[in-house]
């Protein structure tokens, strides 16, 4: 034991503290932002490393002619960094949606760590909270704050560390490559950031310079901003097929910029999944490139779901939103919520002139509709007063399922005598349950040849006919 130690402090599972941190003082990101404390809040350390060395590469570009071995490279290198984070960060460690075998993940570990994103460890912590917690404070990416904040800004202001949503890592701790990057990782930044690119190109054609800035910084930068892309673009352009209760969108652009994360709704759905997108002609690289490994043998166990469960997911998100454009329209009075009306009080009423018709127990004001019924006016009124139920469905003529639907808006009662009674009863006898189906909101559902006026057999006391 180290014997300045007093022995409280021996313990080997004591958090390694900064002597200066106090526990009751809140966190620079708890306080608000002034004119006098701003620079506290800026992480100035990534701010250089994501917008300040990337400024640099641009002045030393303009200086450095770009060699087409070297574009090639820096391009070919973009998108073996760019697979490290998405086939390596993000499928293969922080959602295990496939197995890779050694070699595999040291060269994912390798060229992850080029991406100049953090170890896998970090990345991957951050990243099941991000699903965990999506849009919420606990999201450390949550596009709620913006979408500039969700891009780049949860980086280069200061987090409070503590505000981030738990997540369970422990396999990660056990994978001996995460652990070996994440305890080598400035060695792995340096090493396959910045001088790997530069051998290559300065051995292979003796471009040093022109390797150390465009396979090196400038593609850190573009590699950089194209994943950033996954947390802010993918949860603020484009649909949202599977659930549209949180942000995550999918859009081919993005699927463009990230190597094919861009189908991030059908993603935070099914993370599991080794697929991003699922259809054949939709571009997911990163899903290609796993199956190819997985050809080779480098990569097993690629994970996904049924397509049963996927199309439930879809089919529900394509019925919610077919219910909210249904309760937009007009499908008149919900029967339950009309007055009961008699019989000789309804006769009455037409006897006064109103231009009532009832049809199936229900009914309904046709006075405004007299002058532009389609069969004309005197049929209509020759229905006025009456039990019109047969001559409306077929006795004089067979309405339309349209037809049922516009008389349906006109209806302002129903009658009494056991008449109300027995249309449900009807009702629940002829369509089962149809009729009783409601949405989430507890709209009725009311299928095409399903309104209540619809009746099947003409009824025998019909006496239009
Ligand atoms: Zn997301
Ligand atoms: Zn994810």
């Amino acid at each position: 034991m180290d014997p300045a130690k007093p022995p409280s402090m021996a313990s080997k599972d004591e958090p390694n503290r900064n002597p200066n941190y106090d526990p009751k003082k809140p966190h620079i990101a708890d306080t608000p932002l002034t004119k006098k404390n701003w620079y506290k809040h800026v992480n100035w350390l990534n701010v250089f490393l994501i917008i300040g060395i990337p400024m640099m590469g641009v002045v030393a570009a303009f200086w450095t002619p770009l060699r087409l071995p070297t574009l090639i490279w820096a391009i070919v290198y973009y998108y073996w960094t760019g697979l490290g984070i998405t086939a390596g960060y993000h499928r293969l460690w922080a959602h295990k949606s496939y197995s890779a075998r050694l070699p595999l993940k040291i060269f994912l570990a390798a060229v992850g760590g080029g991406a100049v994103e953090g170890s896998i460890r970090w990345w991957s912590r951050d990243h099941r909270a991000h699903h965990r917690y999506t849009d919420t404070n606990k999201d450390p990416y949550s596009v709620r704050k913006g979408l500039l904040y969700s891009h780049i800004g949860w980086m280069v202001m200061k987090q409070n560390p503590k505000r981030i949503g738990r997540t369970d890592i422990s396999d990660l701790n056990e994978d001996p490559v995460v652990v070996w990057q994440h305890k080598n990782y400035l060695k792995t930044v340096f090493f396959m950031g910045l001088i790997f690119p530069t051998l290559v190109a300065g051995l292979g054609w003796g471009d040093w310079w022109g390797g150390y800035i465009y396979a090196g910084i400038l593609r850190i930068f573009f590699v950089q901003q194209a994943t950033f892309c996954v947390n802010s673009l993918a949860h603020w352009l484009g649909d949202q097929p599977f659930d549209d209760r949180n942000s995550p969108r999918d859009h081919v652009i993005t699927a463009l910029v990230t190597l094919g994360e861009g189908y991030h709704n059908f993603h935070h759905e099914f993370p599991s999944d080794y697929r991003n997108a699922i259809q054949w002609h939709q571009y997911d690289p990163t899903k290609w490139c796993i199956w190819l490994w997985s050809k080779l043998g480098l990569a097993y166990d690629l994970k996904q779901f049924r397509s049963n469960e996927i199309e439930k997911g879809r089919v529900q998100q394509q019925q919610k939103k077919l219910d909210q454009k249904r309760a937009k329209l007009d499908w008149g009075v919900p029967l339950d919520q009309l007055p009961v009306i008699e019989w000789d009080d309804y006769v009455e009423q037409v006897n006064q002139g109103r231009g009532l018709v009832a049809v199936a127990g229900v009914v309904h004001d046709v006075s405004d509709f007299i002058d532009e019924h389609p069969g004309g006016k005197a049929l209509i009124k020759s229905g006025l007063g009456k039990d019109a139920t047969a001559m409306f469905n077929g006795g004089v003529y067979f309405h339309s399922n349209a037809a049922h639907n516009l008389l349906s808006t006109m209806r302002v009662g129903v009658i009494r005598g056991g008449c109300e009674v027995e249309i449900w009863k009807r009702a629940q006898r002829e369509n089962k349950d149809v009729v009783y189906v409601k949405d989430d909101q507890g709209n009725p559902i009311i299928r095409a040849g399903n309104q209540i006026t619809k009746v099947e057999q003409p009824m025998a006391t019909a006496s239009a006919a």
